[in-house]
């Protein structure tokens, strides 16, 4: 289309398949929890440019988006500066015209009630190429979520869904209430819940009757989801009473008495707890989601990133000569990785590993060497460096080549013992952890303005850094270590782990602060 625009864009460095046309995708990002995002939606972010996001679109998302991709927010919310929708429209048009991959996500289904179709208007007038990504909306899936289904065959037959919300200047009679009150079947009621006294009102004046069953479900879907009950009657009194406030959908009709034996969401054993994992961006991904998936409200505080060694001689050197050691040492999944990227980068044949056997401590660690299809040699009962010379010294490796793949600064008394024991050890930095400086999630606000009931430490450097935050403690809050070396740290930072796992690795901490809860009850 327009060569001459195009062509007196930037290159872009972000993306390999960089067309020389602009296009805006708007992308559903569903109602919050992260495995509701579409596959093709995930896609779009993968090779954005530039992402345009939403108040009600989960900030993590940002995550897929490749580092260098420019992220706006453009939100709509009471006390943080956003932009109007002239201005987003203007901004979408503005860097789809400059040839950039867009990405604008919208929280649930972009075109329902997002002012979607809007946007892609705009798109359209400016003879823009745009492509809609449709996405789980809460009004259906945030529901579903609540153990309500929309529909059911033995009563509700018939969906209607309406907006709470009227556009500034438009007056409150706009919607017609009589119909949406006397239509059969379930109504959906989307944006409407500081309104609810008037909106109930409206309803059952209009003939709906005061005990049809109303279900307001906030949050939906994430970790702060919560579901409120009463009846067309009773339930704006309730949301009062209880500060029940915006996000939230509120359904109305028989539907919601499935909930008694549908629910299941808001069943799971963790569902509630707040915990806040801190983590290096790279790897806080099994423990988020293993804390997510037994229903808490996890979210990550990052802390440290993976960098490489300021000095990368040592390692260098090692690699030129991996082929002669006879014992490659893993101490954490973060030394596994580093290794392996280096070695698949200088030699294309696996077999020019030699025949090292593989020795690591922890679970995580042999998982992530057999990601790399080499089998572990060795493994200590226990989760420690001490665990590990035990198993070195009933063997004999007395003049053995011994490679130590670990972070810069870690401690070096596995390596001393080695070589008390006669190996010949090479102790080599293969990566740095830096502080993260970044609130890429939103985590380090969240836990400003939300606090947590639970932090978790899965290394001494991660409480560490987190302390170097010096972001204030909620009070009560609990904190888990996932072992020894790490509550050691703790300690003499000022925080006494009220759970310490016994197995040191993630699911041994998941199991740890389950049973916590457990009892708790
Ligand atoms: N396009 C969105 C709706 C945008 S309008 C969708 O398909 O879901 C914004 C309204 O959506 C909110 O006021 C609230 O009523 C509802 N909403 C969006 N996400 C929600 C969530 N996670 N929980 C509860 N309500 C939500």
């Amino acid at each position: 289309m327009k060569s001459s625009t195009t062509k007196s864009s930037k290159p872009t460095k972000t993306s390999a398949e960089k067309t020389t046309e602009g296009v805006c995708y708007l992308v559903g990002a569903g109602p919050g929890d992260p495995g509701l995002l579409t596959l093709r939606g995930r896609e779009c972010l993968e090779r954005a440019d530039v992402v345009i996001y939403d108040y009600l679109s989960n900030a993590e998302f940002l995550n897929f988006a490749p580092p260098k991709a420019e992220k706006i927010y453009a939100g709509k919310t009471a006390g943080r500066h956003a932009l109007t929708q002239e201005q987003t429209n203007e901004l979408i048009v503005k860097h789809t015209r400059e040839g950039k991959r867009v990405v604008r996500l919208k929280g649930g289904d972009p075109f329902l009630f997002g002012r979607g179709g809007e946007e892609a208007g705009e798109l359209s007038a400016e003879g823009l190429r745009f492509e809609i990504v449709p996405g789980v909306t809460s009004a259906i899936g945030g529901l579903a979520y609540a153990g309500i289904p929309v529909t059911h065959r033995a009563s509700n037959a018939v969906l209607t869904i309406f907006t709470g919300h009227e556009e500034p200047g438009k007056k409150a009679s706009g919607l017609d209430y009589k119909s949406i009150a006397l239509a059969p079947g379930t109504k959906v009621m989307l944006m409407g819940v500081e309104r609810l006294a008037a909106i109930t009102g409206e309803l059952a004046a209009a003939g709906m009757s005061a005990t049809t069953p109303v279900a307001l479900v906030r949050w939906a879907t994430t970790g702060r989801h919560q579901t409120l009950v009463g009846t067309l009657g009773t339930i704006a009194a309730l949301a009062e009473e209880k500060q029940f406030k915006a996000p939230a959908v509120a359904v109305f009709g028989d539907v919601v008495n499935l909930r008694d034996t549908l629910s299941w969401f808001e069943r799971r054993p963790l569902f509630g707890r707040r915990i806040a994992v801190t983590r290096s961006r790279q790897q806080s991904g099994g423990l988020l989601a293993s804390l997510r998936e037994l229903g808490a409200d996890a979210y990550e505080i990052p802390t440290i990133r993976i960098e490489p060694p300021a000095d990368k001689t040592p390692f260098i050197e090692a690699m030129l000569d991996v082929r002669a050691y006879d014992w490659l040492v893993f101490t954490s999944p973060n030394g596994v990785e580093a290794f392996f990227n280096a070695f698949f980068a200088s030699h294309t044949d696996a077999r020019e590993l030699g025949g090292a056997r593989i020795a690591v401590i922890g679970n995580g660690t042999a998982k992530k060497v057999r990601e790399y299809r080499y089998d572990v040699d060795l493994i200590p009962e226990e989760f420690v460096a001490e665990s590990l010379l035990k198993a070195f010294k009933e063997l004999n490796v007395e003049n053995l080549r011994m490679l130590l793949p670990r972070a810069a600064g870690a401690r070096e008394i596995l390596a001393v013992e080695l070589e008390n024991l006669g190996a010949i050890v090479d102790d080599v930095p293969v990566y740095q952890t830096v502080p993260e400086t970044e609130d890429v999630s939103g985590g380090i606000r969240r836990f400003r303005e939300e606090g947590a009931d639970m932090i978790t430490f899965t290394s001494a450097s991660t409480a560490a850094h987190f302390m170097a935050l010096g972001l204030s403690l909620p009070a009560g809050m609990k904190t888990a270590s996932i072992g020894p070396v790490t509550t050691q740290e703790m300690v003499s930072l000022g925080l006494i782990p009220d759970v310490e796992a016994s197995q040191h690795d993630i699911p041994g901490l998941v199991h740890a602060i389950s049973s916590f809860y457990e009892g708790e009850k």
